[in-house]
């Protein structure tokens, strides 16, 4: 792909295609230790985890079982509404299951409090939570998060599952939108 035209629009690259598929391969082997002899069922949330969630699972080097949810949160620009919606519920049934979400950024963490006490509602053995990046306000949240890739500021970021408007998610890196991008 040639990314040259997309990635014009960015001011800066906060992490590269290698520096978050590294991360991702250390994350993946925390995770593996933190489980050992136990089955994990990876929940990721539509879309934009979706790239996080086949790095992630590719990084280990044991079985998971991998399922899907999609919640409505956001509109079409850049602020939470604290609106949540299933637009589409997992298909496998998580009792005594250990699940791991896995989300590709939390910002104010008002979609994952919903989704965490959704899920824990359900009868899990457990209920984790991986995220690639996290902003500072999710820092204020009731909610733990076990695995976290990066702390960013807080700054509307695109790239690697992330979009603005829908568009930029298949770009591989990870960067901050350009102003004239808004306009
Ligand atoms: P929260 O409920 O405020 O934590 O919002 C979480 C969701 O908002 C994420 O799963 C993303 O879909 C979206 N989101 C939050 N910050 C960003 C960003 O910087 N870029 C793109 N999407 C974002």
């Amino acid at each position: 792909m040639d990314e040259t035209q997309i990635e014009g629009d960015l001011v800066n690259i906060l992490f590269t295609e290698e520096q978050i598929h590294a991360r991702l391969r250390e994350l993946a082997v925390e995770i593996e230790r933190d489980y050992e002899g136990k089955d994990i069922l990876m929940v990721g949330v539509l879309r934009g985890a979706v790239m996080v969630m086949a790095d992630l699972a590719r990084s280990f080097g044991r079985h998971v079982e991998m399922d899907w949810m999609a919640i409505s949160s956001y509109g079409s620009g850049t602020k939470s509404s604290g609106v949540v919606r299933i637009l589409k519920d997992l298909d496998t049934d998580i009792t005594g299951r250990h699940v791991l979400v896995v989300e590709d950024i939390i910002d104010t963490g008002l979609t994952l409090s919903w989704l965490v006490s959704n899920l824990s509602s359900r009868g899990p053995a457990s209920v984790e939570i991986c995220t690639l990046l996290r902003k500072p306000e999710a820092l204020q949240m009731a909610v733990d998060v076990k695995y976290v890739g990066h702390d960013i500021p807080n700054e509307f970021v695109v790239g690697y599952g992330l979009d603005y408007d829908e568009r930029y998610r298949n770009l591989r890196c990870i960067g901050t939108l350009a102003p004239h991008v808004y306009s």
